[in-house]
């Protein structure tokens, strides 16, 4: 069975579980490097980047986590999560991962926005998907071999560049699983090449 991983350190990991199972895999919360051995893809969750940089740190997931994604494995960054796969931060000399060639805005939508939802189109998933923002980044700008899935207000909120997802919005806290039924995809494709 495909086995999809959670980072487990802080934030949203245990809607994003609820939300793999329901797309049909199975999900583990991962506390552990070890741990990334016996996943297929992995989802970094929403919460604080910063915080979750921190730990990730704490734990030295860095290299691993970057590793994993250099073979070909599939990573899906939600929120925080987009973050902290960006190649570039607006404003900021930090990068985290930088496993996407993306520019993105943290808490992009101003402070009268805190959170908010909105129906979007993904392009090729999803129409009318219910997505919920809370204090979301948004991504100012992508490289060439990245695409953009989903733009709210001339904003991009969603992408993909090859093993790669990430979306501004939280696909963990509705019962509209059709992104990360989209991840799941992913990842079984993903693992029957690399199997191959
Ligand atoms: N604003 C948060 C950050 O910068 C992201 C918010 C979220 O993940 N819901 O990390």
């Amino acid at each position: 069975m495909t086995t999809i991983g959670v980072l487990g350190l802080q934030g949203a990991f245990r809607e994003h579980i609820r939300s793999v199972e329901a797309s049909g895999a199975k999900g583990i919360v991962v506390k552990k490097i070890e741990q990334l051995d016996e996943i297929d893809g992995l989802i970094i969750p929403g919460g604080e980047s910063t915080t979750i940089r921190r730990l990730i740190d704490k734990y030295n997931f860095l290299e691993p986590i970057r590793q994993f994604g250099k073979q070909g494995k599939p990573i899906f960054g939600t929120c925080a999560g987009l973050i902290l796969l960006a190649s570039e931060i607006d404003g900021s000399y930090d990068v985290h991962l930088g496993l996407m060639d993306i520019r993105v805005r943290r808490n992009a939508f101003g402070r009268q926005r805190e959170s908010f939802e909105a129906a979007l189109d993904i392009d090729g998933i999803a129409e009318q998907y219910n997505a919920v923002f809370i204090r979301a980044p948004y991504i100012e700008g992508v490289g060439e071999g990245t695409s953009v899935l989903a733009t709210y207000e001339g904003n991009i909120v969603a992408a993909k560049q090859a093993n790669f997802l990430a979306c501004s919005f939280h696909p963990e806290l509705t019962d509209d699983h059709r992104l990360t039924e989209h991840f799941v995809q992913m990842v079984e494709e993903a693992k029957k090449s690399l199997a191959s």
